[in-house]
């Protein structure tokens, strides 16, 4: 019998899986020609894709966000979250992106879940669902890759 504190099979594969996404470089393509039907996908504003495509795993769900490091912050987040995400437009694209992947998961508007804050630490529990996120970074974009167990 499995120790209490010893997460469920699906909670250690989903965590192998983002340990292996943060240290595998990211799927990017162009958004037009990108076809697939398995994979998980964040659109970015510059006409590419970001494709993440693990191997399914039973009862795992998976998102993924990407945004481009570098962009400014928009003022009215920026203001909302003030002092919540570090100094560096890199921090808060991956605070943004943290709370994108949790919104996918959670099935909630970001609108909704941005206008509390970002998310805190990995993992985040919302609406009784808990959702194990890492942020990672590749090239000009910051990247986070989010599951959920159940
Ligand atoms: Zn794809």
């Amino acid at each position: 019998m499995a120790a209490a504190s010893e997460p469920p099979a699906a909670g250690r594969r989903a965590q192998a899986l983002l340990d292996e996404a943060r240290r595998t470089p990211p799927v990017v393509d162009r958004a037009s020609g990108h076809r697939c039907e398995r994979g998980t996908h964040s659109r970015l504003a510059t006409g590419l894709v970001v494709c993440w495509s693990p191997p399914p795993v039973e009862g795992v769900r998976f998102a993924v966000d990407a945004e481009l490091a570098a962009q400014p912050v928009p003022e009215h987040l920026g203001r909302r979250w003030r002092g919540r995400w570090g100094s560096s437009l890199a921090s808060f694209w991956g605070a943004w992106c943290a709370s994108e992947v949790c919104a996918k998961l959670a099935d909630v508007p970001i609108v909704v879940l941005a206008a509390a804050g970002p998310v805190g630490p990995s993992p985040v529990t919302i609406d009784q669902h808990t959702i194990t996120y890492a942020v990672t970074h590749h090239d000009d974009l910051v990247l986070a890759y989010g599951v959920l167990a159940s």
